[in-house]
């Protein structure tokens, strides 16, 4: 079994941004399975937290399984389960008109909230949700941009512009947003990375200790780290020209690795 890094001797317990650190697409980062297996070797706690939006936390953890990676479902902390808390904390009771997938939808429901989408009434929604979408489309961006003009409420799930891919990286809930954010002049509250939330909600399950952070993102796992004030590490192994290079600013990782084999176990 591969021995850890120094960098990671010097910590209790690890989370991990799934999307292009564990995984790209439908296979897993050449050595993170094994890097997940001697972290918990060596009994430093792992957690996951993902700003994807596609899939719950239950598919997450079939697919770590698949992988070849031990995981329950309170192991994996989602944006859509922090999405469901906010709206069930601060609108239930409201509409809502969703951008995002069929979990999305679900979580949404969820949270006390009626969603109008195919109906009538679909832009006078007083909450309009954007996440990860597959079919996004004309009449989907007119509505939003309606209801939002009109006051309704603009939340989403994240700013990731790409979602890593292995034929390279796909549009992401940013991607979107950003359309929603031009066509109605407003700004969305974001309930994902980089806001620290998905962070303290994996400290709650992770318990105290020294932590690490590792993801592919400066924009997002680094820079919500810190607004979590946690260390982070940053790998190249998702889309590193998402990192913007030298002139990159905000908060910088403690280390950079090709992958999350390279972080954890130096190699
Ligand atoms: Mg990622």
């Amino acid at each position: 079994m591969a021995t850890l890094s120094p960098l990671l001797r010097g910590y209790d317990q690890v989370i991990l941004d799934l999307d292009g650190c564990v995984w790209l697409g439908d296979d897993a980062v050449e050595g993170s399975v094994e890097a997940i297996a001697a972290l918990r070797k060596a009994r430093k706690p792992v957690a996951f937290a993902t700003n994807n939006s596609w899939h719950s936390g239950e598919e997450h953890v079939t697919k770590l399984w698949r992988l070849g990676v031990q995981a329950s479902v309170g192991d994996v902390v989602t944006v859509g389960g922090a999405l469901s808390h906010l709206l069930a904390e601060t609108r239930s009771g409201r509409t809502a008109f969703v951008i995002g997938s069929q979990v999305t939808h679900d979580h949404v429901v969820g949270a006390g909230l009626r969603v109008l989408n195919g109906t009538d009434l679909a832009s006078r929604a007083s909450v309009v949700v954007v996440s990860g979408s597959d079919r996004f489309g004309y009449d989907d961006l007119r509505v939003a941009a309606l209801a939002a003009r009109r006051g309704g409420d603009l939340v989403a799930t994240g700013r990731d512009p790409t979602m890593p891919r292995p034929d390279g990286p796909w549009p992401g809930t940013g991607a979107l947003l950003a359309a929603v954010e031009t066509a109605s002049g407003r700004t969305a509250t974001i309930v994902g990375k980089p806001q620290p939330q998905l962070f303290y909600t994996a400290l709650d399950r992770l318990g105290a200790g020294r932590t690490l952070v590792i993801g592919d993102r400066l924009d997002t796992d680094v820079a919500g780290a810190a607004a979590a004030g946690l260390d982070a590490a940053l790998v190249n192994s998702g889309d590193p020209a998402a990192n913007g290079g030298p002139s990159a600013e905000g908060p910088r990782p403690v280390a950079i690795g090709d992958n999350l084999a390279a972080i954890v176990l130096g190699s």
